[in-house]
């Protein structure tokens, strides 16, 4: 499989240069040159499969010879090392929980896939690969984690001083290895425009290969389809469900619709927002209006202009009535959010996380209307992520998974640096000459 840019002018790459680029030359984002057609066979037998079996089946053709199959294997099997059970909530409603990775989130998963293709290439080639990133909080902890001891990578995060939860700040700077940290005394901003600036360096570029890992990145991007056959694996319903994703930058619904492309039945999708509604009000009228994101209780979604519309696109060659045709799209303010948090725990006495919320809501807004219809909604993230919000709304506290007890209980490691490039820059020069 080749990826072309959708800006149409670098040269198409294999996947494994499309995943070392993330971004292509031309600053465009990858696409794959076809979209595969997966086997009735593979569909109809999902529920028989093992999660490994599904993973390597689905991403098989988009690794095509970058990676051999022992070692895709391998990568799924340790990228899909924990559970995806699909729960009931209503007679009509299932969740699918993608919250039972190590940072309790669903961008465990891509990031998980992703270092584990980047190891591979490292060793490979029996080079370094230094993956750095600016984190606002999330994305930074998947990663971290995903490259936690994989051999040949050195990660270096930067994040901003006292603007991101004390459970980010464990995940982030918590594990040592070749996980480093270092907190810029500044803002998001800041920690990305050093970043930038540390790629366009080229005196670095010689302690290894420089790559991002950030989310528009194909193999997080991608890799994210094997929910939606994970899901399918469990559906005992005779009809295709309705799969409502709480959706940001609109990577995940992304990899669902190419998931559907290949033959896996979804009814329909729907993609739920929050105040952040330029998705939503591009299918009410037709017109992309991309605007500055505004702050909301479910922040993981706080995206004014998200990347991966164009990848929508691309999908549907641009044809609006076709996309409105395959999407809904509902959108709900933090107050409407608090309530359906609030009434789920006090009518079912289950826990959403706010961006859950979010898609149980626009569930029901749906199934007002077709009222046969079933659905899944996508959890994305556990409750206790988002502790200080969720508990006051239900006036209650949340049980602390195990495996967090013991990140919290770890120290903290970072260098605190003001937010000038050449200070960053010779941290960045001490880690990786430690590092050898
Ligand atoms: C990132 C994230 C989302 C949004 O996913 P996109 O792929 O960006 O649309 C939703 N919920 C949670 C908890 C997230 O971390």
């Amino acid at each position: 499989m080749n990826y072309y840019s959708i800006n149409k002018i670098s040269p198409t790459v294999d996947f494994r240069t499309a995943t070392i680029n993330g971004l292509a030359p031309d600053k465009g984002l990858y696409f794959p040159e076809f979209i595969p057609t997966w086997s009735k066979d593979f569909i109809n037998n999902l529920s028989g499969l093992d999660k490994t079996t599904i993973g390597v089946e689905i991403m098989r053709p988009y690794v095509g010879n970058a990676i051999p199959d022992n070692v895709l294997k391998e990568i799924m099997h340790e990228t899909l090392a924990f559970d995806f059970p699909l729960t009931q909530i209503d007679e009509n409603i299932h969740c699918l929980e993608l919250f039972h990775g190590p940072t309790l989130a669903f961008k465990d998963l891509g990031a998980r896939f992703l270092s584990r293709c980047i190891g591979y290439f490292a060793r490979e080639k029996n080079e370094k690969i230094i993956i750095l990133v600016a984190t606002s909080g999330d994305t930074g902890g998947a990663v971290a984690d995903g490259f936690y001891n994989v051999p040949g990578t050195e990660v270096i995060i930067l994040y901003p001083s006292g603007k991101v939860s004390e459970v980010q700040e464990k995940q982030l700077t918590a594990l040592g290895g070749n996980i480093h940290a270092l907190e810029v005394e500044g803002d998001f901003d800041d920690c990305q425009r050093l970043v930038k600036m540390a790629f366009a360096d080229s005196e670095l570029h010689n302690y290894g290969m420089l790559t991002s890992a950030n989310s528009i990145n194909i193999s997080r991007w991608l890799s994210q389809q094997v929910y939606y056959a994970l899901a399918l694996a469990q559906w005992k319903e005779k009809s295709a469900p309705v799969i409502s994703v709480p959706s940001g930058n609109f990577g995940n619904i992304c990899a669902g619709l190419v998931a559907q492309r290949s033959g896996l039945p979804v009814k329909q999708f729907i993609a739920a927002c929050n105040s952040n509604d330029v998705f939503t009000r591009y299918l009410e009228t037709g017109v992309y209006n991309p605007l500055d994101s505004v702050q909301t209780i479910s922040n993981a979604m706080d995206v004014g202009d998200p990347s991966n519309f164009i990848r929508i696109l691309e999908l549907f060659n641009g044809d609006y009535e076709l996309i409105k045709k395959h999407i809904t799209s509902y959108s709900y303010t933090d107050k409407a959010t608090a309530s359906t948090i609030a009434e789920v725990y006090k009518n079912k006495n289950i826990i959403l996380d706010p961006h859950t919320a979010v898609a149980y809501a626009a569930m029901n807004a749906w199934q007002r209307e077709h009222q046969h219809d079933k659905g899944i909604i996508l959890g994305t993230a556990h409750p206790l992520k988002f502790a200080p919000v969720v508990e006051k709304i239900i006036n209650q506290s949340i049980p602390m998974p195990e495996n967090l007890e013991e990140m919290m209980k770890k120290t903290k490691k970072s260098t605190l640096i003001q937010p000038t490039y050449s200070i960053a820059k010779q941290e960045i020069i001490n880690i990786l000459g430690n590092s050898n």
